[in-house]
Order: structure tokens, then sequence, then C-alpha cells
């Protein structure tokens, strides 16, 4: 199955507003440009995300947020309800990026629960998952992703691969400058595909969106574009710098 590339930049806790609507619109022209053929997403930080919306309302770049709570709304300080997140016009939210995990303990069990209230209320997520530089070492990559992939969809069911997206960050790869190479992103991701037409089902594998992540730049787009099972990016510091991050929504 022919599978639409999303190109997705992660802005995390960076920017201010004057900066965020500049670099948004900035983004435009070349999001404009690969509409045809490509699927563009920026994830500001949630105060940011008024005014990036303002700014891409009438494009098509996708809107995303980086975290969402389950509930529509309540007791939850220091949360965004999906509603909330959809009345600003988000699309998609990352849901288990390892800054979550690993910084603030966010476990399998909270992230199945992000996991499931996205979907129930049709925010389209995009379910992180990737190894430390110690799993890795010790040949445990696929037992941790298998396990994480598992737990974050226990009890989800999914009828159309378009509602959800899997990237596959190697927490070694992200923000050190270190991309995995070719070969080891296409290698994890026929795993995860194939993983996930176990849990659903050849249809679901077949369409869903994998993408990659881990110190995506301009350099290291065509090459790990021209692999089979690599459907997009997922990109942090390069995504805030307008040039970088429009030559990456540019890869031949
Ligand atoms: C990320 O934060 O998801 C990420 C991949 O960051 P970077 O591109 O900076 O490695």
């Amino acid at each position: 199955m022919k599978r639409r590339p999303l190109i997705a930049g992660n802005w995390k806790m960076h920017l201010d507003s004057v900066k965020a609507r500049q670099l948004a619109q900035d983004l435009i022209p070349a999001a404009a440009a690969r509409a045809g053929n490509c699927d563009v997403m920026i994830a500001p930080s949630p105060t940011l995300l008024p005014v990036v919306s303002e700014e891409v309302k009438d494009s098509v770049i996708i809107l995303g947020a980086q975290n969402v709570c389950w509930a529509t709304q309540g007791a939850f300080t220091g949360e965004t309800s999906p509603a909330m997140l959809l009345e600003l016009g988000c699309r998609m939210a990352i849901i288990g990026h390892s800054e979550r995990r690993h910084i603030f303990a966010e476990d399998d069990r909270l992230i199945n629960k992000r996991l499931s209230g996205a979907l129930e209320h049709g925010l389209i997520p995009i379910l992180c998952l990737g190894e430390t530089l110690e799993s890795r070492q010790q040949d445990q990559t696929f037992k941790v992703l298998e396990g994480q992939l598992r737990s974050a969809l226990i009890n989800i069911s999914i009828k159309n691969p378009a509602k959800l997206i899997i990237a596959y960050e190697p927490v070694w790869a992200i923000g050190t400058g270190q991309t995995a190479t070719t070969e080891q992103a296409q290698e994890v991701h026929v795993f995860l595909r194939q993983l996930i037409g176990d849990i659903f089902d050849k249809t679901i594998a077949s369409g869903i969106r994998i993408l990659y992540g881990g110190s995506v730049k301009p350099e290291t787009m065509a090459a790990l574009m021209s692999r089979e099972d690599i459907d997009g990016v997922l990109v942090g510091g390069a995504a805030l710098d307008a040039e970088s991050f429009s030559k990456i929504i540019n890869y031949s």
C-alpha cells in the first residue's frame, strides 16, 4: 500500500509567540509546495497553540500537540484535554515521547490511557517508541519495542490505519546528532509493521505510517526516505529552523 509521508516537527519547550508565529509563517510555502505528496505537521508547546493555529489555519500545515490527557475535562492539573486541543485546531498529538517517558516518568499504562483518550476524541496519536543505548547494546531493542508497542495498544481497536501513527525514536539518537543508520531504522520499522499486523491485521499494518525520529537533518532525509518502511520523520532540533525544516520538507 502506498503511504503518504508525514514530516512532523516537535518544537518542544522552545520559542515565544513572536518567534512561533514567524516560524509557522515561514514554513507555509514549503508545506504548500509538497501538498500533492506529503503531509506536514508542527507541534508547538501548549501556550503557543493559539497563535500558531491562527497562522496556519488557511494552510496545509497540520497542527499537533506534544501530549494529551485522556479525559474531556476535570481535576487533572497541568494537563490538556483532547477537546481543548481540538478546539484550537489540533488534529494530531504526540504521545509517549522519550522525554515524557524518561524525564517525567510516564509509563506504559499512562501512555495507553492517553492513546485511548486521543483516539476516542478523534485526535490522531503519534505514538513514540524507542530503546535506550543500553538496551541496544544488550541486544534488547526488539524486546523493548515490542513491550512498548503491545502495552500502548492494550484494548485499542483501529479500523482505519490513518487514525494512528507510530514514531520509532531511538533514545540514543534524540538530540545527540547521532542518526540511526537507514539499515537500523528500516530493520526496526519492518519489525514494528509485522508486530502491528500481529496485533491488528495485515491491512492496518500495511497502511499505518511509521516515522523515524532522532537527529534528522536535511542531509539525512533522502537516504531515510528511500527506505520502503520509513514513512516520514519526527524532527526536534532541525524543526526549529525554518530553512532546515523547509529543506527536510522538500527532500527528494
Ligand atoms: C524529537 O524530539 O522527537 C527528536 C527526534 O529530536 P531531534 O530531532 O532533535 O533528535
